[in-house]
């Protein structure tokens, strides 16, 4: 993605289309809920200040703000959805994979921005996902903090667990960061131990995504419960039980990697 001034915004891209955010929030035509508007008209109607905008291939995102009331962006056709719900929406790939890169980019351009090593200020390199200190040479490109996630069955049941962070009532599989020094493996037998206090074996790897939310990249897996009875870590967790099929609780968006992981899961259970 390429980094573009006002100046260039205003002249060149104004009549592209354009994807915005409003914090973690996606604005979308409120019949279609298409994401795609065109900037120059939607600064007009819905009063926006554009803080910073991006070039992908042919499409412009950007972070901006806005003085509409919700009822006011309803009246001139558009409404905001949160990006992560926006995801579980049926659409193309194109489209998912440029909300993903749009956010993760947003994000760490807006806040990173001084040279950890001598405070100054970074100069972005436009079409680059770089930035660099003049003054100590270091550079800095986009960070990505990888977590793991595994569902864990014990015959047809699934184990699932609930944080606070979580949406009312949504449970999700355990997840956690990988610390230095670990492998992803590692990660995973650690978290599950700690978070539940549980053995598993037959660790299977599933598949990855970035989810920047802030700045995960997620790394799934599926095992199989070997021993232990369920002990919450109630600092990390406010819940974790065993699900059947015919009786879940509210799963994770469908744009989401931990929903792909548990739907794979409940697959393979019902074709047992
Ligand atoms: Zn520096």
């Amino acid at each position: 993605m390429k980094k573009l001034e006002n100046t260039a915004l205003s002249q060149d891209y104004i009549l592209h289309p354009t994807v915005l955010f409003i914090g973690n929030n996606i604005i979308v035509d409120n019949k279609t809920d298409a994401p795609f508007t065109e900037l120059q008209n939607a600064i007009k109607l819905l009063r926006l200040t554009v803080h910073n905008a991006y070039l992908a291939d042919k499409v412009v995102v950007a972070k901006v703000e806005t003085s509409s009331t919700p009822a006011e962006m309803l009246e001139k056709g558009f409404k905001l959805y949160p990006v992560k719900f926006f995801l579980s929406l049926p659409q193309s790939e194109i489209i998912h994979k440029l909300i993903l890169q749009a956010m993760h980019w947003i994000e760490w351009d807006l806040t990173v921005q001084y040279c950890g090593q001598c405070g100054n200020k970074l100069r972005t390199i436009a079409d680059l996902n770089e930035k660099k200190c003049d003054t100590c040479g270091l550079s800095f490109f986009p960070k990505f903090s990888p977590a793991v996630m595994v569902l864990i069955k014990k015959e047809n049941q699934i184990l699932l667990a609930r944080s606070e962070h979580f949406r009312p009532n949504v449970y999700s599989t355990i997840a956690g960061f990988i610390d230095a020094g670990e492998t992803a493996e590692e990660a995973v037998l650690r978290e599950v131990k700690e978070e539940v206090g549980l053995e598993i074996t037959d660790l299977e790897y599933f598949g990855t995504q970035t989810w920047p939310f802030p700045d995960r990249f997620m790394i799934a897996f599926k095992a199989r419960y070997l021993g232990g009875d369920i002990q919450i870590d109630t600092k990390e967790l406010e819940d974790a039980k065993w699900f059947t099929v015919d009786r879940l609780p509210e799963l994770p968006y469908s744009g989401s990697i931990s929903r792909r992981l548990i739907d794979s899961c409940l697959s393979d259970i019902l074709k047992n």
